[in-house]
């Protein structure tokens, strides 16, 4: 077997058991490789063990890898877009992607929208949030998030599937439980002021390879997992 194959077999186990150590539905917990910066080869892998949702941060470095062989053969792969997103990339990561996890400010959705206007395409995305208060990071201030989301609701070409997160960086899982836990929070507030949720999921994008079963424990519906699955990136 490969070791990208084992991998995920590995991944999917705890994340089974996380789920079942809160209570939760395995099945509400979606995974999302993270591919950026991992060759062509190793995401094949994956693939032919029909795993099919990717994660890339560089818009480039995505166009290149997946429309070019091998992997532009590849049939119902679903990327999800996890890096920075400039303005001026907003209409190619429409092209390229099926779900934006990185929306965090009004401009870029009023130019998602504008790209879509006119088309049939729903833009699924999420609202990234900063919420380690961190002044490196992306991400929009939780207090901020509420006037952002209501004039997001007004666009009607993007679906807001959740909010989505990565807090600060430690060795210890475990420190990422609280962030983790407010994160939650605050998605429970914002559907109580009918600003998320609109179909009934509210979804939490959080949980990395280090802390993906705490962040399970605490909520998450969707981790995004490298490393863990294709080794140390070059
Ligand atoms: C790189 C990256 C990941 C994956 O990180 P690992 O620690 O390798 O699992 C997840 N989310 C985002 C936004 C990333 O940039």
């Amino acid at each position: 077997m490969s070791t990208v194959r084992s991998n995920i077999l590995k991944i999917k186990e705890r994340i089974r058991r996380a789920a079942e150590r809160a209570g939760r539905n395995r099945d509400e917990i979606e995974l999302v490789a993270v591919s950026k910066r991992v060759s062509a080869e190793k995401i094949v892998e994956a693939a032919e063990s029909g795993h099919l949702l990717f994660g890339e941060n560089y818009l480039q470095e995505a166009r290149d890898k997946f429309s070019a062989p091998p992997l532009h053969s590849l049939v119902n792969l679903k990327l999800h877009f996890i890096g920075h997103l400039q303005t001026n990339k907003a209409k190619e990561a429409i092209r390229l992607f099926q779900v934006i996890e990185t929306v965090d400010r009004l401009k870029l959705a009023l130019t998602l929208e504008k790209h879509l206007a006119g088309t049939e395409k729903k833009q699924d995305i999420f609202i990234q949030i900063n919420i380690g208060r961190e002044a490196q990071k992306s991400g929009i201030l939780p207090e901020d998030a509420p006037k952002l989301l209501s004039r997001i609701q007004e666009c009607s070409h993007l679906n807001i599937r959740g909010l989505m997160t990565i807090p600060p960086f430690n060795q210890d899982p475990e420190a990422g439980r609280p962030y983790f836990r407010a994160m939650k929070k605050l998605s429970q507030t914002l559907v109580q002021q009918d600003l998320l949720d609109k179909d009934g999921s509210a979804g939490l994008s959080m949980g990395m390879s280090n802390d993906f079963e705490v962040a399970i424990e605490e909520g998450s519906t969707l981790i995004r997992v490298g490393t863990a699955i294709f080794g140390q990136r070059i």
